[in-house]
């Protein structure tokens, strides 16, 4: 294993501090490195592989497409992306779809709308959006101008412009930044990398009065919360309002590179149009194949049943380790997106996890997430809890 790290690091750009070890293969919710060692995956490579690996339905999908035809171009219709757009409505309830082949580029999509959308209402080319603090929406240079993290941002000014920042679940914060040339108000329904946060009901529903008392259009990326992960399909549809526009992408696709924007009949007949937006590979046959069979198996597998059941476990259990560790400071989340803050840098203690065979990822500095396949079990989640107090008992003991 160790010949390829070092060979990894002579050609590939150092832009990851990556743990040391290479994945090889995976099996359910295990994952083996090359020289065979197993690992209980509760990343799941950042809330993507939801159907857990080695899922022979969806393996079997991809294989027929892939003998078939795997891109045509948007120039044609395919029937993949049909197919995979109808099933998409159907989740989300939006109307209009438009496939990507990232996270990112959803959201790179998202803000092209709603810039066209305030254009065609008044000529001018000054429309400001609204994001949040700790958001944290991908690293192209539009997704990054919309995320509240300044220490990502600050190499690559200058950003695009007329973005403003606001606190989520600050209602009054919003309201601060609103002006006449306000299109869009954009954020995450949890907030993913920023930390484990879920907006507030009453936040949500004031934004949603705010934004349609002033036509200005609601935003959510719904791409690490989105596809079941808090136990509905969207996150937001736990709150009983709707957005206007809305990214997806992570486990859309179960692993095949594929995002999408979505938004409502009204924006869609009055934002983007011909020639305005479009990617060489976004919706091509093998990723809306992919998106097709993953959505046919959540229903199939009744995955949201078993997020809202173990993840009510993990819940319980995360919260009896809070209890009773002082270093950690609280739990946050909803389903099977939660984190634990701690008191310290989590660095050390993910070293430790994988040591043990676990596999844990952070959210900022010094939150624990977790991110398993939708399709854990609660046996798992007792094998990840015994791991986790092993390895909090031995940082707890040392110095911070
Ligand atoms: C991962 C993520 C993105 C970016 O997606 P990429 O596919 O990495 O470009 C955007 N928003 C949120 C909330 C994410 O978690």
């Amino acid at each position: 294993m160790q010949s390829y790290i070092d060979e990894a690091e002579k050609v590939l750009l150092h832009t990851y501090n990556r743990y040391q070890v290479v994945f090889d293969k995976g099996e359910g919710v295990y994952l083996y490195d090359m020289d065979g060692k197993k690992y209980l995956d509760f990343v799941s490579g950042i809330a993507v592989f939801a159907l857990g690996y080695h899922n022979e339905a969806y393996n079997e999908a991809l294989k027929s497409q892939i003998d078939k035809i795997i891109h045509t171009s948007n120039y044609y219709y395919n029937a993949p992306a049909i197919e995979a757009a109808k099933k998409i409505k159907e989740i989300s309830g939006m109307d209009r779809v438009f496939f990507t082949n990232s996270g990112a580029e959803a959201i790179e999509g998202a803000i092209k709308t709603a810039r066209k959308y305030a254009y065609l209402k008044d000529g001018s080319t000054d429309h400001e959006i609204i994001a949040m603090n700790h958001s944290f929406h991908g690293r192209t240079m539009g997704a990054l101008s919309v995320t509240g993290n300044p220490h990502y941002r600050e190499p690559f000014e200058p950003m695009i412009g007329n973005i403003r920042f606001a606190d989520l679940n600050d209602f009054d914060s919003v309201m601060a930044q609103v002006t006449d040339k306000t299109c869009a108000i954009l954020f995450e329904t949890v907030q993913g990398e920023g930390g484990i946060y879920p907006a507030a009901e009453e936040f949500m529903r004031r934004v949603r009065t705010l934004c349609d008392e002033r036509d200005i259009l609601m935003m959510l990326d719904e791409i690490q919360c989105g596809m079941g992960r808090t136990g509905s399909m969207y996150a937001w549809q736990r709150y009983g309002v709707k957005p206007d526009v809305m990214a997806t992408a992570k486990a859309l696709g179960c692993g095949v590179p594929v995002g999408a924007f979505l938004m409502t009949e009204k924006v869609g007949a009055a934002s983007l149009a011909a020639g305005d937006h479009g990617t060489t590979y976004g919706g091509n046959p093998l990723a809306c194949a992919a998106v097709c069979k993953v959505i046919d198996l959540f229903e199939k597998q009744d995955v949201l049943a078993n997020v809202n059941r173990v993840g009510a476990y993990l819940e319980k259990r995360l919260d009896e380790i809070a209890e009773e560790f002082s270093c950690v400071l609280e739990r946050r989340g909803v389903g099977l997106l939660q984190g634990l803050q701690f008191d310290r840098s989590v660095g050390g203690l993910i070293k430790r996890a994988m040591e043990k065979g676990l596999v844990l990822i952070n959210a900022g500095s010094d939150i624990l997430r977790f991110v398993p396949p939708l399709i854990i079990e609660e046996k798992h989640v007792d094998d990840m809890i015994e791991i986790l107090r092993k390895c909090i008992a031995e940082i707890e003991g040392e110095r911070q």
